[in-house]
């Protein structure tokens, strides 16, 4: 299998934004989606905006919700603090109370959100970009990321004069070191995790938080299910020691440190440890695909119902729901969209082919930690190795490419495409997405929203069926 690369925030707002370049600052170095701003540190991505879009976010989070507190995390970068300061006295300076929970993974503070009833969250995360990169994630107070519409309305704030406190309403700073515990115990509560299982296991687990925030949490979580670890990158201080997407070819490391210890599987985290990655106990990346079709493999089993994931997702999420007798609904790309039509059709598990595993038992965001407690229950209660497991499952090859975007609008292109390919299936929610379910084929072409280029995945049984795929997508865009 190739490694699997998804992006999985989607940024539709960039043309909006380059309106006001100029106008209230400079955001022509900086992507900004509806759930986030991103940039790198020093260049787009300064503390002045950081403070901006804060600001923006605490007063529209207290406007809509009428509370005052707004927690505030952050991942290990080494420009977090720095950040994470600009952002708390902005939060400060529109009057919200904002509660530190420190460095913790983004979805700590996601639950916090939810466990202190706070009118939102503010992640300070690149997420699994480099090094050179910093960002804010916007939660609403459900712990879920803002939505296109919650975004609209919080970007009028920011196009506005933002209300600020005056010396009497400025909001108060606390810090809470639990956030990373209560955390862990929502984990270890789903109804179907047999603790003592898993325990009597003693499972040999190699482990690689590339010196992100993960460091927090995972030591933590493996010993109490009685793991025996063997770690490299527990370190939380942001220096990544490769690069920090926990795709196959970016864990050399954890390949070999499993095969020298000969450890059950190895565990690789990005650095805000929303994503989990995992290598076999052969000693091999399995790419991030695997992730979720083992946690809804184990998932099924204890909770029928319908499993929910992104059209650039691998089919085989729809092999694995299909066994079970499950059915598999897709969403546009991005977590948030996911995680919005888990909610509307009450979903047992979703999440993303990037890694990233939503567990509504647990909350409606993509969680590693919760991610690595399902596949050590997968492998208890199965008795036998994870490259056994992996190989019933199966594989399929994908192809991927990038091409320049055409100028004109794509839509005719969809249309000359849908007829001409005669795919049985056909998804218009995002870009345009081709299925033969029959054959194991599909494939999706979908504009970036960040750069003048449109992504063509195709995934088949082997990779020369893929590569047609996509060559024949790419000929059907206009020049
Ligand atoms: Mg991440």
């Amino acid at each position: 299998m190739h490694p699997i690369y998804i992006r999985h925030s989607t940024i539709r707002s960039i043309r909006v934004w380059q309106r006001y370049e100029g106008s209230v600052f400079d955001t022509s170095n900086l992507m900004v989606s509806v759930s986030g701003v991103r940039g790198r540190v020093g260049e787009g991505l300064t503390p002045e905006v950081i403070a901006r879009f804060a600001a923006a976010f605490g007063a529209f989070s207290v406007r809509e919700t009428g509370r005052r507190r707004v927690v505030i995390g952050r991942d290990s970068r080494v420009s977090g603090p720095m950040f994470l300061r600009a952002a708390t006295a902005a939060l400060q300076s529109v009057g919200a109370d904002v509660v530190d929970v420190g460095v913790v993974p983004t979805p700590t503070v996601q639950l916090a959100v939810e466990d202190l009833e706070a009118a939102g969250g503010l992640a300070v995360t690149a997420s699994h970009n480099p090094i050179e990169w910093n960002a804010l994630k916007f939660i609403g107070p459900d712990g879920m990321f803002l939505d296109a519409e919650q975004g609209q309305r919080m970007r009028s704030l920011l196009e506005s004069e933002i209300p600020r406190a005056d010396w009497r309403a400025l909001g108060s700073y606390s810090t809470d070191d639990e956030a990373v515990e209560r955390h862990l115990e929502r984990i270890l509560a789903i109804p179907f995790l047999d603790v003592e299982r898993i325990r009597a296991r003693r499972f040999r687990v190699a482990l690689d938080c590339v010196r992100g925030a993960g460091g927090t949490i995972f030591p933590a979580l493996l010993d109490r299910l009685g793991c025996v670890l063997e770690a490299i990158n527990l370190e939380t201080d942001g220096l990544f020691p490769r690069e920090p997407e926990p795709v196959a070819a970016n864990l050399g490391d954890l390949e070999r440190l499993v095969r020298n210890v000969g450890a059950d599987v190895g565990l690789a985290t990005d650095p805000d440890v929303d994503r989990l990655s995992l290598v076999g106990n052969g000693g091999r990346a399995l790419g991030e695909d695997y992730t979720l079709a083992l946690a809804t493999r184990l998932v099924l089993r204890h909770r029928p119902g319908t499993v929910v994931t992104n059209l650039s997702t691998s089919r085989l999420l729809d092999d694995v729901a299909h066994a079970s007798g499950a059915r598999l609904d897709r969403a546009p790309v991005g977590e948030i969209n996911v995680a919005r039509r888990m909610q509307e059709l009450d979903a047992t598990i979703g999440g993303e082919g990037n890694g990233g595993v939503i567990l509504p038992d647990v909350h409606l965001a993509r969680d590693a930690p919760v991610a690595a407690a399902l596949v050590l229950q997968l492998l208890a209660e199965e008795g036998r190795s994870i490259d056994a497991i992996v190989s019933e499952i199966g594989g399929y090859e994908i192809v991927k490419e990038k091409v320049p975007r055409p100028s004109g609008s794509l839509d005719a292109a969809y249309d000359l495409l849908a007829e001409r390919l005669g795919a049985p299936e056909i998804d218009r929610q995002d870009g345009l997405r081709l299925a033969w379910p029959e054959e194991g084929r599909w494939a999706h072409l979908r504009p970036s929203g960040t750069e003048p280029i449109v992504r063509i995945i195709a995934e088949a049984p082997n990779a020369e069926q893929a590569s047609r795929l996509v060559a024949a997508l790419r000929e059907a865009l206009p020049a």
